[in-house]
């Protein structure tokens, strides 16, 4: 009796794990349309420019040469990363990091061009990209490592440049957290702003990616 109820509880389990990775949803409405130079590939250099390189804190082998964790995700999807010092970029299929003093409080923020230069809207057909990583000393106080502060706005910025949008809270299984997901594309700092927000790439955001460019 012992036996079969222990078998039952074994079985059951393995039912529950296989419900948890069976139902994941997708979440087309954590996605963003439009294609990368006109393609629905997405190979793309991101240049480090010398600004985004302010501090010890924002460094290339603490920060900036992450970028590549993006890979391996989608075959649609290769992120090439390197040191430049070159200006502003100037033909498709680039992306470019640049520090910015954006103020107290905010992080990074990645704005999306076509190749006329012509900034568009986060949802439309873009050719490159440009992030800017808040290079006030300041900006990530407050949070448990402040190297991994900035390494998880760096990867969320790349994120975006991916044309993956924050969460919203809904009701889908892997929403556990007052119905947000665990991922790096939340917003806000790691750990001290909630245990939602991950400092690197989880399943959900790998998820979205899939959902965006395939696998
Ligand atoms: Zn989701
Ligand atoms: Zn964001």
């Amino acid at each position: 009796m012992k036996i079969k109820k222990a078998i039952a509880s074994v079985i059951a389990a393995v039912f529950c794990l296989t419900m948890i990775t069976g139902t994941a949803s997708a979440h087309p409405t954590e996605i963003n349309a439009g294609k990368f130079t006109n393609s629905s590939k997405l190979d793309i250099l991101i240049r480090i420019h010398p600004t985004a390189i302010t501090s010890s804190l924002l460094t290339y082998n603490d920060v900036y040469k992450y970028g590549t964790d993006w890979n391996g995700i989608s075959s649609n999807v290769k992120i090439n990363i390197r040191e430049d010092t070159t200006g502003m970029p100037t033909i498709a299929s680039e992306g470019l990091v640049c520090g910015e003093d954006l103020g107290e409080g905010y992080f990074g923020k990645t704005s999306y061009y076509r190749a006329n230069g012509t900034q568009v809207y986060g949802f439309m057909d873009y050719d490159y990209v440009i992030i800017s990583i808040n290079s006030d000393p300041n900006a990530f106080d407050g949070a448990r490592d402040k190297k991994e502060a900035a390494r998880k706005t760096y990867l969320h910025e790349i994120g975006h440049a991916l044309k993956l949008t924050h969460p919203i809270t809904l009701n889908y299984d892997d929403h556990i957290y007052n119905g947000l997901p665990y991922a790096v594309m939340n917003q806000k700092k790691p750990i001290v702003d909630g245990e939602w927000i991950s400092p690197t790439i989880t399943p959900h955001d790998k998820q979205c990616l899939i959902e965006k460019w395939g696998a």
